[in-house]
């Protein structure tokens, strides 16, 4: 059996991180899963005017102090993705591609995706559509897929896979200088749909056609009702009561994933709450 963490916290911005160190004030085992630079949201804020006692502090300084924090307190963040979490009774089995990880408890604090999917995405969801290219990439075995990648991990993980694959188009929705392998295409446009018969045929971009097997659709932030199935949604924001638990039991949500005011200090203070309610929660499994 794989070591059971009490409290698995997924994500590192604001409200994971406040959950991850609330749980560790409360002596919990902890897992943090994120990225090593915290949140793109903490880095790219310009100036901050609204978080109490750091006035007019920049996201990048702000990042420094949450990592430094971080250090002092000897947590970890773990900087794996999860793909999916699943509710097995009395704990939670969290997977990273083929990767296991179980938590008696656990807590979502995973951010918002603001854009809405690509025209077909939804239709062609299982039938050539995927977020984890890793986990789906051997069905392609001598094919072509095609990754839209929103981060440097999607465009690592187009790298990876193209070692499984016939090729990989690679179309950045950021800038960067890639240096991919040789049978990694890098196609630059604007995503407009997905289009197929019974399964994927073409990516539709602004001004060009990509012929394709697969479209893999890699951003910072999985929808939750696909992470997590059976997880009661209030529109496209995971429903929480004011304990910050969700309609599965063990199972917390913090932070802009919860809803608006999609802010810091809302976040980090859900995830306190989220994670102070899964320590009572842990507790109560005890007794
Ligand atoms: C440019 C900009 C400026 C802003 N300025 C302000 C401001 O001045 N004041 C203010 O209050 N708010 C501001 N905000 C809003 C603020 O950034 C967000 O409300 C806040 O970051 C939300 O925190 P969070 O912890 O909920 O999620 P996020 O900060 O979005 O963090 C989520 C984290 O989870 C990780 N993650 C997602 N899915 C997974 C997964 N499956 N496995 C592992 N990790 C995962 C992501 O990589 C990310 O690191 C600003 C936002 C932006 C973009």
């Amino acid at each position: 059996m794989s070591n059971r963490y009490d409290i698995a916290v997924v994500g590192s911005g604001p409200a994971g991180l406040s959950a991850a160190i609330n749980a560790k004030i409360r002596n919990k085992s902890i897992i943090l899963f994120g990225n090593s630079e915290l949140s793109n949201k903490i880095l790219k804020a310009p100036k901050i005017n609204n978080y109490l006692g750091l006035e007019s502090i920049t996201g990048e300084h702000l990042k420094d102090k949450f990592l430094s924090q971080l250090k002092a307190m000897d947590i970890e963040i773990t900087a794996e993705r999860i793909n999916n979490i699943y509710a097995m009774g009395d704990y939670f089995t969290l997977m990273v591609n083929d990767k296991t990880y179980e938590a008696s408890a656990v807590i979502i604090a995973a951010g918002v995706e603001f854009s809405k999917p690509l025209e077909g995405e939804m239709e062609f969801l299982g039938r050539g559509v995927g977020y984890c290219a890793t986990c789906d990439a051997p069905l392609y075995k001598g094919k072509t897929v095609t990754v839209i990648g929103y981060n440097k991990e999607a465009a690592e993980e187009a790298d990876f896979i193209s070692e499984l694959v016939n090729k990989v188009k690679f179309v950045p929705m950021f800038r960067e200088n890639f240096k991919m392998n040789s049978n990694v295409e890098i196609v630059n446009g604007v995503p407009i749909s997905i289009q197929g018969t019974n399964k994927v045929d073409k990516l539709i971009l602004k001004d060009r056609e990509i012929i394709t097997d697969a479209v893999f659709i890699l951003k910072d932030s999985v929808r939750p009702e696909q992470l997590v199935p059976g997880l009661e949604m209030d529109e496209m924001h995971i429903k929480v009561n004011r304990k910050m638990e969700t309609n599965l039991p063990g199972l917390y949500a913090a932070g802009d994933i919860t809803g608006k005011p999609y802010q810091y200090m809302k976040s980090a203070g859900e995830g306190q709450v989220a994670s102070l309610n899964a320590v009572s929660y842990l507790d109560s499994l005890d007794k």
